[in-house]
This record gives C-alpha cells, structure tokens and sequence, in this order.
C-alpha cells in the first residue's frame, strides 16, 4: 500500500441529513409494525450513521398486500409497455439530479469508493433503468404454427408480485438490475435491500413516487435475512423471488419457495472465479486486471477474480508486478479521491476476511505482501496476495469476498481448464492471451456463466449475467433478465368455423 489514509477526521465531501429511514410501503414512508429500529453502521469508523426501521413479518404482509392490490387492480400491469416506459424514463432523471447525494449514502453505508459511485455505479443503475424502459414496449409473444386448423399464439404476462431480495456489495446496482426488469415486465415488488445498507434502497423509493410509479408498485422493507427476508420467500402471495446473495441463504430461499407456494425463484450467487493468464499475456496489462479484478470494490465483488492461475514461462514476472502494484494500492478513506480501496463492510466481515488470511498462512500458502488490517477506526485490510495455493485449501475453495488474491502455476492449456473448473463455483472467468485458439477454447471449456478475454469484469446492459452450477441460475441484464419476471400463456382457437 502506497499510503494509509483512513483519517476519518479529514473531510473530503459534506454529508448531508439523512432523510429516508422508515419502510416505504404502499407510497409512504411508515414505521415498522413493532415499532423496532436497528441501526445502521459506517464501516469507516465503526459508528452508527442512522436508525433505520426494522421490517418483519407483519410489515411483509403489509408490503404484500400493497404490490397485490395494485397488480390486481392497479394501472400498473395494465398500462401498455409504452406507457410503462415513459414513467420509469423519469426515474433515471431524478437519479442523475440526485447522483452525489446518493454517492454518499452508498459510500458511508458500504465503504464503496464516493468517486466510483458518482461515475460508475448511480449513473449505471440510471443507464439500466432506460434500458428496460426501452424493453417495456417490447415484450410480446409469438404466433404459432400449429399441426391443425387452429390459430394460436403466446402472451408474455407480468407474473405477479416480485420478492427482490439484495446483497450489501452494490447497494445501488442490484436494487437497479432487478427493481428494472421487473417494472418493465408490469411486475408489482417488495425490495428488501441488505441489513448493512438499506439507506440508497430508501431514497430509490422516493425517487420512484416522484417519477410517478403508482403506489403499492414498488415497496422496500429493511429488515434481517432471517425474518423480514424469510417472510417474502415463504410468503403465499409473492410470484416469484429473484435472490442474490451467498449459496448458503441462496439454498434457504429455494427451500421457502418448495414448502410455500412453489414460486418462480432465480439465484444469483456467490463465485470463486480464476483469472488464467498465459505466457504470451503482456505482463504489466495482466498484473492491472488480476489486481483490478481482486481488488475492486475491496474484493467484495461476486465476480472476483481470486484464484489467478499463471503460466510458468511468464510467471515470475507477473508475480513481482503484481506484488509491486498492490503495494502502490491506496487503501484509505473512500471520499479521498485518491483512495483505492474503503473499508469492508462491517466487523463480521472483517474478520471472517482476516480469518481466511490466517487459514492461508496454516494452509501453507505463501503470503507475498499484504495480510493485515490497518491501524485505527473501521475495518481496513491490506490488499493480500498468496501464492502456491492449492485446489483443496479454504482459502482457494471458498468466497472470501475481500482484497485477498491467491496464485498458482501452472503449464499446460489442459491443466488450467482443469485447474479452473475444479470449484463448486461457475459464475466468471478471465483468460489474457494473444492466441485467439487458446481464448476460443479455454471460454468454452469453463463453466462459468461470464467470461472475460483480455479484460475482466466488463458489464453492459445487454450483456446477460448469472451463474453455472453452485453460482446460482437466472440471469442479470440483457432481456434474458425478463424472463423471471413474465409467464407465458398459450392462447388456442380454431382458425375456421369447424365444430370442436
Ligand atoms: P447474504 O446471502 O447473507 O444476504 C443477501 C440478502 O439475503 C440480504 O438482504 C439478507 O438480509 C438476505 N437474507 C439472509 N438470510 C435470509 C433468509 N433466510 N431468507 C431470505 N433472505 C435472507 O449475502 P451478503 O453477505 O449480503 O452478500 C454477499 C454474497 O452475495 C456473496 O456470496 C456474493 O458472492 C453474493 N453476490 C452475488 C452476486 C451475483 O450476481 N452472483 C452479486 C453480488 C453479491
């Protein structure tokens, strides 16, 4: 690390009031039920930034029956698409107008880097937004050709109510990437944002109401997994749950779905995901997207690229680059522009994080550089690099989801497909090469749901998004994201006027 600036007592940007911290239910902001509240943590000093009101059960009835009444009987699924598009085309505005406010709650609820959220994660979230607002008059089914004399044909309908249940990482990008799709789709939903991070989700919901977005269409509870999100993936009345967060609540929320209602769900989950560079990889561009890839975002990214795999003509080079640059790595407070990596985002994970760092070091791993947590306030942790790990250690097996990186060697194309896939993950990979067989190979031979070839976590729109084996299934962006959102019906009539 280059320098340490977690001096919580410089102030780079002002914080302003914050002004949303009750459930937003049916078009209000209201109490819980309860009357409970728990508290939300900056994870730059450890302190409280807010009350926030804690959903339950009782407040998911509520929320339900708001999104039921107004998908039954409200405008919402009934508008045409076109309709549909032109209100959701004013929340991105607002967004834009509102962009360094929710920078901020982004940043001190999350740690996230203040200059990333004002130039990459708001105005991507505005981006998909005007994506699926664009998809909204586009959904329709197909005319069939039937073996007889009928005509048929498929209606793609809104399924219902949506259950939208969100990890704390991108606060801002998932409550975006699913709240989009489903507006589109006509859908009416419950938001519940994570514990750790429900203040942008609040603002969200202000932002919906002044675009126009009916009442009851989209709700948002904070609350905790076990009970407010436990009381939407059980609930009979919830459609379907689009879920992303760990595979250990991802096989909880599959189970609430079986033994309530059978409800659509899809699965976005956690990864484990190789970076394989091989020895014809420009050394210093391969060392920027290990490092960018391990260490975005502090790691705390379900795409992380946390087992780097390196041929061994090119290796030891690589390494010292990539020892070199997480050196010069600026961890430190996320408002100071020239910080790099935040904190992590609360006390459990930091832990759980240095934990890992330690099983490494038992394990018999390397530590290159790296391996403790700084000084002072919050929950910093120095950018972490291991080498020769091995399939079978924790530290290669598991999702550490923190700024710890683990390299192997290796030396054949069929090592480091095998060596890749050996993972109960699927959800990306990277491959660095200039040989296009190699790159045309290796992507198809991984299963994974992303890959990257000479970059590495690059998102768009219509770039679909989601999971192999234990990663989960469903999709992300692209118009694949719909498609939890829609049933198809099949509508059948005899074409002439023949006696059935
Ligand atoms: P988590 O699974 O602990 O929590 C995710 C959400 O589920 C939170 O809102 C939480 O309150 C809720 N939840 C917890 N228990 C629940 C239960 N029993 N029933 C219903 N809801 C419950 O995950 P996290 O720690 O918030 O996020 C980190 C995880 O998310 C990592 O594993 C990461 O890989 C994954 N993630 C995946 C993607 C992806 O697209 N694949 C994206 C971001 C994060």
């Amino acid at each position: 690390m280059e320098s340490n600036s977690n001096d919580s007592s410089v102030s780079f940007v002002k914080i302003p009031t914050i002004k949303f911290t009750k459930l937003f239910i049916n078009g209000e902001f209201v109490d819980a039920v309860s009357g409970k509240t728990f508290e939300t943590i900056d994870p730059r000093t450890g302190e409280m930034i807010a009350k926030v009101a804690e959903g339950d059960k009782e407040d998911v009835d509520l929320a339900v029956k708001a999104a039921r009444q107004a998908f039954d009987h409200g405008p919402w699924p009934r508008l045409p698409g076109s309709a549909r598009a032109r209100i959701m085309m004013k929340f991105p505005d607002l967004i834009e107008e509102n962009v360094e406010e929710l920078a901020v709650l982004d940043t001190i609820d999350a740690g996230k880097l203040f200059s990333m959220g004002k130039a990459v994660d708001i105005p991507f979230a505005a981006k998909v937004l005007r994506y699926y607002a664009g998809a909204a008059d586009k959904i329709h089914g197909e005319v069939l050709k039937m073996s007889r004399e009928f005509h048929a044909y498929t209606l793609r309908e809104p399924i219902g109510v949506a259950g939208l249940i969100i990890p704390w990482n991108f606060p801002t990008g998932m409550f975006m990437w699913k709240v989009s799709p489903a507006l589109a789709a006509g859908c009416t939903m419950v938001v519940k944002p994570a514990e750790q991070t429900p203040l942008s989700a609040l603002y969200y919901a202000h932002l919906a109401k002044l675009a126009g977005i009916p009442d009851g269409v989209l709700n948002v509870i904070n609350g905790y997994g076990a009970t407010a999100g436990a009381a939407i993936t059980s609930h009979v009345d919830v459609d379907a749950v689009s879920f992303t967060g760990s595979t250990e609540v991802g096989r909880k929320v599959m189970q609430a779905a079986a033994t309530s209602n059978l409800k659509v769900v899809s699965l976005e989950l956690g990864g484990k995901s190789p970076l394989i560079i091989f020895d014809d990889a420009d050394v210093d561009m391969a060392a920027q997207l290990a490092i960018f890839g391990t260490l975005f975002n502090k790691g705390e990214v379900c795409v992380a690229s946390s087992r780097v795999y390196v041929q061994e003509g090119i290796y030891d080079k690589l390494v010292n680059k990539l020892v070199e640059k997480a050196k010069a790595w600026v961890v430190g407070d996320p408002f100071d522009p020239k910080v790099q990596q935040g904190p992590q985002i609360d006390k459990k994970q930091f832990d759980k994080i240095l934990s890992y760092i330690e099983h490494g070091k038992r394990e018999g791993a390397t530590l290159l550089t790296g391996g403790k947590p700084l000084d002072g306030k919050g929950y910093y942790i120095e950018p972490t690099i291991f080498s020769e790990i091995k399939e079978e250690m924790l530290i290669a097996k598991d999702e550490i989801f923190g700024p710890v990186l683990g390299l192997a060697k290796f030396k054949t194309v069929e090592e480091a497909i095998k060596r890749a896939n050996s993972t109960r993950y699927g959800l990306a990979a990277g491959i660095v090469t200039k040989d296009i067989n190699v790159a045309n190979t290796v992507s198809r031979s991984i299963r994974a749901g992303n890959i990257w070839i000479n970059c590495y976590a690059a998102l768009d729109n219509d770039c679909p998004f989601g999971g192999y084996k234990m990663s989960g299934f469903g999709s992300s962006l692209g118009l694949e994201a719909l498609d939890i959102f829609l049933k198809v019906k099949s509508v059948v009539t005899p074409l002439f006027n023949t006696p059935w």
